[in-house]
């Protein structure tokens, strides 16, 4: 039997991409200046529970901003669309991940896709579930990812130590009544959950399970109500690539997030989810081969939703 086409396509484009250079490694987050800039992983799952893989896809490396959206799912779940929204917006930034600002008028983050959205959706879920919270948003992201999840104590630690950046976004948004006491637990666990350790296959599956309407196509568990779905995948389309965002729904034209640790999850509706990891980042923070596959994949399955 010959290699399934999706297998032959992504072991192409690995080896189109394997001696790419461009880039650098993170090292604002001092523990991820030690990733291997060489790991190249790309896994797609399809919907209906097939898996590819190729290269470095089982190497672990923390999930950091493509936990963002997962983070929103579950808020609007809790809460509603509506008292989400008093909290943080829906517009694109036009500015860097990290920026330091708020919508002039309402003082909301202006999306959860950039760290001050994120950090307010997390202070909501830990004002819900209090202490409970980390072992609420693991049992989560497992199920999404299809095995248990866990945390990478020296990124965690590494972040938490030289975050000053988040604090300061923290108490702008305490100060502006968009986040409640106590700041340091929810900032907390902000830095927990881009701790967790994931691996290419994983982040294809969590992709998967949301182009899946919520469904995990291999477990088949529910991970995530139909309803709440397509505000994650809607906010990934205009926002998940940061101010990157508008090119990519040009050229790939589908939802997708990113995160310094270089992996890239997209989800093309109701078919497949794929991942690419290398850690090598580009000035806007986004995975150089991560782009370059996701682009090429798009154009050779004629991915995009236009
Ligand atoms: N933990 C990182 C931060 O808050 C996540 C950023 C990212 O992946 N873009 O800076």
């Amino acid at each position: 039997m010959g290699k399934h086409r999706l297998q032959e396509l992504i072991e192409a484009l690995h080896q189109r991409y394997q001696s790419c250079t461009e880039g650098e490694v993170a090292t604002y987050i001092p523990e991820l200046g030690k990733a291997n800039p060489q790991h190249f992983g790309v896994s797609l799952v399809t919907s209906d529970g097939l898996s590819f893989n190729t290269g470095n896809y089982e190497q672990p490396f923390t999930i950091q901003s493509i936990s963002k959206p997962f983070t929103y799912g579950m808020a609007l779940e809790l809460y509603g669309a509506e008292k989400v929204a008093r909290h943080v917006g829906v517009e694109p930034s036009g500015d860097a991940f990290n920026s330091i600002e708020l919508e002039q008028d309402t003082n909301r983050p202006f999306n959860p896709m950039v760290n001050a959205g994120a950090i307010t959706v997390t202070a909501l879920l830990y004002q819900h579930y209090g202490d409970r919270a980390l072992e609420m948003l693991l049992a989560r992201f497992s199920a999404a990812a299809g095995r248990a999840l866990s945390i990478d104590e020296a990124v965690y630690q590494s972040e938490s130590r030289t975050g000053h950046r988040n604090r300061a976004i923290a108490h702008l948004l305490l100060n502006f009544g968009m986040i409640d006491e106590p700041v340091e637990p929810a900032l907390d666990l902000y830095f927990k959950q881009c701790s967790i350790l994931v691996n290419c296959r994983d982040l294809a599956t969590m992709g998967a399970t949301l182009a899946n309407l919520g469904t995990n196509p291999i477990t088949k568990e529910e991970v995530y109500d139909l309803s709440v779905v397509k505000d994650m995948l809607s906010i990934m389309l205009t926002c998940g690539m940061y101010n990157y965002s508008g090119q990519w729904a040009y050229q790939v034209g589908v939802p997708a997030k990113s995160g310094v640790g270089g992996g890239v999850m997209a989800a093309v509706n109701r078919q497949l989810g794929l991942a690419i990891f290398s850690p090598p980042l580009d000035k806007l923070g986004n995975s150089c081969r991560g782009i370059k596959v996701c682009v090429d994949l798009a154009n050779e399955l004629g991915l995009h939703a236009f």
